[in-house]
């Protein structure tokens, strides 16, 4: 591992020349709002302490995605080629998220190759935040906010320049050939917060001691907190079929927070109910990914409690679970 300086002057003229060979993904302004996307003029990136309204998952998990075309003739078309990317300007709640959603798309039984190839050809480049905004709670979700190494490169704000820690060889021939000085920064450590939030409670206690119907009533069920989540993972296929007997099957984010979600082809719905749906979203992330993964789905990003348009907010709901239950969710 080294540590060399950007200076703030030259960082734009670097990015225009890493763009010449890759597909640029950085947050980017637009009309107020600041979200990845792919960037046309390096100059219009905005590395910053805000976080963007969207997390980059859709570059590594798109929202739709084409899976593979068939014919009446048997031929099959493979997906699309996955272009060389640098995904830039991923703050460490989001790093912590493609580590979650790694584990769950790339280790055990299924491999989606999909996720795998795209992080294969991703160069991610982390950047640290100077201060939480408001309703992120990463602190109390194991995240450093000032530094990741789940990356190949992460950035630190030190005024004029940018200390760039290369955590691997993509991250190194990435940056190799710029003529940047290497600076003796020292090993910096990943502080690890106490008092985290969990839940650590038998599965049987929080389908049955918890009222549900209540901690749900102001859900609209629709979506959002599912979609805007660095971590939610759900999908669907959907075939389209074309003229000339051809189909394209296609892979698209779903919502557990759909009532259609779970319908049986028999009309049987095992979550029929808006209360079911929530708890499901709740025990996923803070319970089932934990056990089948060893990660708690959830990074404390703050995303589902500022877009929600009714204000459910999953960190009380955490919180008044273990209230209720009586059992400490600190490690
Ligand atoms: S964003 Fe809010 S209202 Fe919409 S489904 Fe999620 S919790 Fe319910
Ligand atoms: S559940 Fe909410 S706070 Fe947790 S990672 Fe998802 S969007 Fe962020």
């Amino acid at each position: 591992m080294s540590t060399i300086a950007i200076p703030k002057l030259k960082l734009v003229e670097i990015l225009d020349k890493i763009k010449e060979s890759y597909l640029l993904v950085a947050p980017v302004r637009n009309q107020g709002i600041l979200d990845f996307a792919v960037v046309k003029e390096a100059a219009e990136i905005e590395l910053s302490n805000d976080i963007a309204y969207k997390s980059p998952k859709e570059y590594l998990f798109p929202q739709v995605e084409k899976i593979l075309r068939f014919t009446s003739e048997g031929g099959l078309t493979p997906s699309e080629e996955v272009p060389q990317t640098v995904l830039l300007g991923i703050k460490p709640c989001d790093l912590e998220a493609i580590k979650i959603m790694s584990a769950v798309f790339t280790t055990g039984k299924y491999i989606d190759t999909g996720f795998a190839n795209r992080l294969e050809k991703t160069i991610l480049v982390g950047l640290g935040c100077t201060e939480e905004k408001s309703a992120c709670f990463c602190d109390e979700r194991t995240v450093d906010k000032a530094l990741s190494k789940d990356c190949d490169v992460f950035l630190t704000d030190r005024g004029n320049y940018y200390a760039a820690e290369i955590f691997s060889q993509k991250g190194q021939k990435l940056l190799d050939g710029f003529c940047l000085e290497i600076i003796n920064d020292g090993e910096r450590v990943k502080e690890i917060q106490q008092g985290l939030l969990e839940i650590n409670a038998e599965e049987n206690d929080l389908f049955n001691k918890i009222d549900w119907e209540r901690l749900t009533e102001k859900c609209l069920g629709c979506g959002i907190c599912t979609y805007i989540c660095p971590t939610c993972h759900c999908f669907e296929f959907k075939d389209v079929v074309e003229k000339k007997g051809a189909v394209t099957r296609y892979k698209c984010w779903d919502s557990c927070m759909y009532p259609r979600f779970t319908l049986h082809a028999s009309g049987h719905n095992p979550r029929e109910s808006k209360q079911d749906r929530y708890r499901q979203r709740v025990l996923h992330k803070y319970l089932y990914v934990k056990q089948n993964f060893g990660y708690t789905a959830c990074t404390g990003c703050g995303r589902c409690i500022r877009s929600c348009p009714v204000g459910m907010n999953i960190h009380s709901v955490v919180k008044e679970i273990n209230n209720i239950l009586n059992v400490k969710g600190e490690n």
